[in-house]
């Protein structure tokens, strides 16, 4: 008999089990698909497995129609390491009572040709946030050098003790091997209220993973520790706009000081800006005091999607696009960071509003980034966003690979480059 995916579901201890009667499905959007095994690859090494509570797996029977796992078991999901995009999400049916998930990708899971297998693909291979690359020792090792040579110093503190020991941020970490890119967090102020934001989660069960940095740093903090990072590291790149922080465009008028500060000592290595992109006055003056790349994050290119999933206050998608714009006529490289998630960012509607926006905005390069939420929270917010009829999705890697026919020239990746 012809092997196939099969669903993989956890019982009550925990341990995951694969159920061989049932054949894998995933899901894009609300559709729910037979997994097919051209697109599955073996689960990437650092992956987690998740258990879904209160969450029944869904798979096709012999017949070929959906049915759900027994209730002693719950669904798995997998949470991808980065550089992986997820080409669908975990099949289940959810109870009435089944708790909102934390902000994670649910990339669906299947037991096939006697291992784990995903379906997805590595979009990126560069190695600086694989964990076989990080000695954690020497890491630990370096902070405690680095708080004592600049003592004092609250970012380095703040990178070295929470976002390194508590979030295991691997930018942070780099930061203390002096090497790729190193974060900066400024902001603890946002003007947006993004849904899947993990820094600040208002009046939800939702945790937010990480907190927002508590202090506003001075421009000598940031020069004294940005620049041997600057002077010294291999593909030197300190970002601004982090997992950290919220939005640091509200605090442009210490990144463009920053910035000037830092050029006067050196002019190596790349200043880089993530951001939501919705000040273009203050992205005009930053690109005009040095900064080199930006990285603008949306959900979606059609503005009321855009609207309903990052609930700006005091912008809009216009600013968004004026920002690009700013960008652009300043010579700063510029990256989209596009938060994919199967059956919307596929949808031929979104499909043909980011085309037209790309043709707009005229972006050097996409990463394609796994929106991490709630699928059901997230296809609520579509389905009030977007109430007209819905055309099936085109599937994520035929998505892909049209706009690489339009758009040649634009890299695709995960990283900031
Ligand atoms: S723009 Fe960034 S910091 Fe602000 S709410 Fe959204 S994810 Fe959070």
């Amino acid at each position: 008999m012809k092997a196939f995916p099969a669903i993989v579901v956890a019982d009550s201890r925990g341990r995951i089990t694969d159920q061989p009667e049932l054949a894998a499905a995933g899901r894009s959007g609300r559709a729910i698909y037979p997994l097919d095994p051209a697109q599955l690859m073996p689960l990437p090494e650092t992956s987690r497995l998740y258990l879904l509570p209160g969450r029944r797996a869904l798979g096709f029977n012999a017949k070929g129609t959906i049915e759900s796992a027994d209730d002693e078991h719950v669904a798995v999901a997998a949470f991808l390491p980065p550089g992986y995009v997820a080409l669908a999400l975990a099949a289940f049916a959810a109870d009435k009572r089944a708790p909102r998930l934390p902000l994670f990708c649910y990339c669906a899971v299947c037991w096939y040709r006697g291992k784990f297998h995903v379906p997805a693909f590595r979009v990126d291979p560069n190695p600086k946030h694989d964990i076989s690359r990080f000695d954690m020792r020497k890491v630990y090792r370096e902070i405690r050098r680095w708080i004592r040579k600049y003592p004092g110093n609250r970012l380095v503190e703040h990178h070295g003790l929470v976002c390194v020991k508590e979030y295991g941020c691997p930018n942070a970490a780099n930061l203390f091997l002096q090497r790729w890119e190193a974060p900066v967090a400024v902001s603890g102020e946002c003007n947006a209220s993004c849904q899947g934001c993990i820094s600040k989660q208002d009046a939800t069960s939702i945790p937010a993973p990480q907190a927002r940095i508590g202090f506003v740093p001075t421009v000598a903090e940031i020069v004294e520790m940005a620049v041997p990072h600057l002077e010294k590291a291999p593909h030197a790149m300190i970002s601004f706009g982090q997992g950290c922080e919220g939005e640091p465009l509200l605090e442009g008028n210490l990144i463009e000081a920053a910035i000037r500060a830092i050029r006067k000592k050196t002019n190596r290595g790349a200043i880089h800006l993530n951001t939501n992109g919705s000040k273009p006055d203050i992205v005009k003056r930053l690109a005009a005091a040095g900064l080199n790349s930006i990285r603008i994050s949306l959900n979606s290119a059609r503005p009321a999607l855009y609207a309903a999933y990052y609930r700006c206050r005091g912008y809009s998608f216009d600013d968004v696009l004026k920002s690009f714009h700013n960008a652009r006529k300043a010579g700063v490289w510029i990256s989209i960071n596009y938060l994919t998630f199967p059956g919307v960012t596929d949808d031929p509607a979104e499909c043909r509003a980011f085309s037209r926006l790309l043709k707009k905005t005229t972006p050097h390069m996409i990463q394609w980034r796994n929106l991490n939420i709630d699928p059901d929270l997230y296809m609520d917010t579509v389905d009030r966003a977007c109430p007209s009829k819905r055309q099936r999705p085109m599937g994520i890697t035929t998505l892909m690979q049209y706009h690489h026919g339009q758009f040649p020239k634009i890299k695709f990746g995960y990283f900031n480059a």
